[in-house]
């Protein structure tokens, strides 16, 4: 069984950093990265979908799993390999599915490790599509599903049982930030036999590496941080040799397989991963601390600010706050809530209004319109989901920039 350890901050680097070869920032831009004999520096892009054999022996062996090598893109494509291996190395993992989504990610994650009759536990302050997947779609083929609070860790020890398969949190989570405790969380699952499946979609292994802290899992929309600019859908599982296999088995089978040329964008971003994730958070900080003074406002949602509920549990298991910003907005002169919201997001110039989170340009959404839709109002207010939420994430522009264009927040 895992101890329970509490890191300060002062030490969350060097533990980040613990059993890895180079710094981040160098695997960032070397790890995975292989060339042809042709020696290009920057990596190729394998846009072809079969490979060939020197001979029927060959071909036999590879399929066989004897020998290894490419055989077909739907599971061996040299520059999925090396996307693979570069978001490996920086999550300090032994293993890294790729897949063509961070939905798929679940997906194949979920299917490989459960059955019919199996349960999870899941946080209930988790992206809305996938409340959707687990609570609608996986539940009609036999998943058992349990939602619970993100922040309280005997709601999920309650939860657990014997056919308890996994743990799934986001943290922090989307749109509120709330964030549990990995270390305690892991301990809990391990327990009740289960394995703890973090969505590190928000932080990155820049900022968050969920492995080194006790989960067992990671799962990541590259669509979102790893790209960074907003180009190509994508996703990952990563974890030990022993859990990928099967879900690396249900990838080759199914085929919710990464395009090479996805992975060879997603292989350029992450080139910049850790400078952009710096840039993201200062920005982060300094909007969330205006936004805290503005008299429209009546709460910020930031890890990294003290009023945040869990900033010090954040601060010991995170390098920064983060990139995204939830806030509510008052109700102002005879409108609801969500008119105020809605005017403020329309009064934008600049920021983008979009659901898409992780892309250069600042996005703002009204998650309970939005994202969060589908799920029922009920679920919506347990989840503090409130009809005044509004979501911000900030981008590269500059921070005076982005202030300015929610100058109706300061009236
Ligand atoms: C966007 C997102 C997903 C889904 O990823 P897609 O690439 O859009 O399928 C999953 N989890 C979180 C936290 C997300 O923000």
């Amino acid at each position: 069984m895992l101890e329970r350890v509490f890191l300060c901050p002062e030490n969350l680097e060097e533990m980040m950093n613990n059993n890895l070869q180079f710094h981040p920032e160098t695997l960032s831009v070397r790890a995975g990265s292989e060339s042809t004999e042709y020696g290009e520096n920057s990596e190729a892009l394998f846009l072809n979908s079969s490979f060939r054999f020197k001979s029927a022996a060959q071909a036999a062996a590879r399929f066989g799993g004897t020998e290894p090598g490419n055989i077909y893109s739907r599971f061996t494509n040299p520059t999925v390999t090396m996307f693979q291996n570069k978001l490996a190395a920086l999550e300090g993992a032994e293993q890294c599915v790729a897949t063509s989504s961070g939905m798929s990610a679940i997906l194949a994650c979920v299917m490989g490790l459960c059955s019919a009759g199996d349960h999870v536990v899941a946080s209930r302050s988790i992206f809305g599509t996938s409340v959707q997947l687990f609570g609608n779609i996986l539940k009609r083929w036999g998943l058992d599903v349990t939602f619970v609070s993100l922040t309280e860790p005997d709601e999920w020890k309650d939860a657990a049982t014997a056919k308890t398969k996994l743990f799934f949190v986001e943290t922090p989570s989307n749109p509120l930030t709330e964030v549990c405790d990995i270390r305690l969380l892991a301990d809990i699952a391990h327990q009740a036999g289960a394995h703890l499946v973090v969505d590190n979609c928000f932080c990155t292994p820049a900022i968050q590496r969920p492995l080194a802290l006790g989960a067992d899992i990671v799962i990541h929309s590259a669509t979102k941080y790893i790209d960074g600019q907003g180009r190509c859908l994508g996703g990952a599982v990563l974890g030990s040799k022993a859990l990928m296999e099967p879900v690396y088995g249900f990838l080759r089978t199914a085929g919710v397989t990464m395009s090479a040329f996805n992975a060879w964008v997603f292989l350029k971003g992450l080139e910049t991963l850790h400078v952009r994730m710096e840039a993201h958070a200062k920005s982060a900080l300094a909007l969330a601390t205006w936004l805290e003074a503005q008299p429209q406002v009546s709460r910020v949602h930031y890890p990294g600010l003290k009023s945040h509920p869990q900033h010090t549990l954040a601060m010991s298991q995170q390098l920064s706050g983060g990139g995204i910003v939830t806030f509510e907005v008052k109700p102002t002169s005879g409108k609801t809530a969500q008119e105020s919201a809605w005017a403020l997001i329309d009064s934008t110039q600049l920021i983008s209004i979009t659901a898409n989170l992780g892309d250069a340009k600042s996005t703002i959404t009204h998650p309970a319109t939005t994202t969060h839709s589908r799920v029922t109002p009920e679920a919506r207010t347990a989840a503090g989901i409130s009809d005044g939420l509004v979501r911000i994430a900030v981008g590269l522009e500059h921070i005076e920039d982005l202030k300015a264009d929610l100058a109706l927040l300061t009236s």
